[in-house]
């Protein structure tokens, strides 16, 4: 896997450090950042996949988490110290993807660390996705989508908004971090947007609020897909 840029969020210099080594003789660029400060500024650029740790010294991994999932979709593998700290990781659903216990084998997270890179490089290769028997399906470059085979019409804002749900099936976006799958528009009444155009794809789909098959709202929360996605897509 060639040109794929790791980010290694970890102030432990020597981790860092084996970790950096094991990953450069996998042909991976590494960028470390020793604390949650540099980290923030670094996820500027674009990663491929981001290693963070949960402890650091300025900042806690969680926050580091939440606002890197802002701004990335890419995999994120949590370094977890003790068991209570997998506990959080795993109750809290930070929008991490992985998480490793240290001390760890730097082998198994290569392993870990190509088995999410595979399955993104295979989400961004396809260009189909479907759920539910194919109950829906949502092809991305023609920008269509389809519910039990009828073409369900829908503006640019509300495609993007809904491909960017059900591109993360169960996971649960804030408005805010879909106001920015959407970008383009006023910040001003951002939530109201939101839900204007959620409201308006349920409508289109047919998708009961109360007992939806594919837009679930998390009270206090956001929005979740959380259609069943078909095996074998592509
Ligand atoms: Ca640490």
């Amino acid at each position: 896997m060639p040109d794929k840029k790791i980010l290694v969020v970890e102030d432990e210099a020597s981790i860092a450090d084996i970790v950096r080594s094991y990953l450069v003789r996998e042909g991976f660029s590494v960028s470390i950042a020793p604390d949650g400060t540099s980290a923030l500024r670094m996820l500027k650029e674009r990663f491929d996949l981001i290693i963070l740790d949960l402890m650091l010294p300025d900042m806690d991994g969680e926050e580091i988490c939440r606002t890197a999932r802002e701004v990335t979709d890419a995999p994120i593998i949590m370094l977890t110290a003790k068991s209570t700290e997998d506990d959080r990781v795993t109750g809290l659903g930070l929008g991490a993807d992985d998480y490793v216990v240290k001390p760890f084998s730097p082998r198994e997270l290569v392993a870990r660390i190509k088995a999410h890179l595979r399955r993104s490089d295979a989400r961004a290769g396809s260009d189909r996705l479907s759920f539910n028997s194919s109950d829906l399906v949502i092809n991305a470059s023609s920008m269509e989508v389809f519910r039990q085979g009828a073409l369900v019409p829908m503006t640019t804002t509300e495609f993007r908004l809904f491909l960017g749900l059900a591109e993360k099936p169960n996971m649960v976006f804030s408005r805010l971090q879909l106001v920015n799958i959407v970008q383009g528009y006023d910040f001003e009444g951002f939530e109201r947007v939101v839900d204007a155009h959620i409201k308006n794809i349920r409508q289109k789909l047919g998708d009961n609020p109360r007992q939806p098959a594919y837009i679930q709202t998390v009270y206090g929360s956001g929005y979740k897909f959380i259609g069943t996605p078909d095996e074998a897509q592509g």
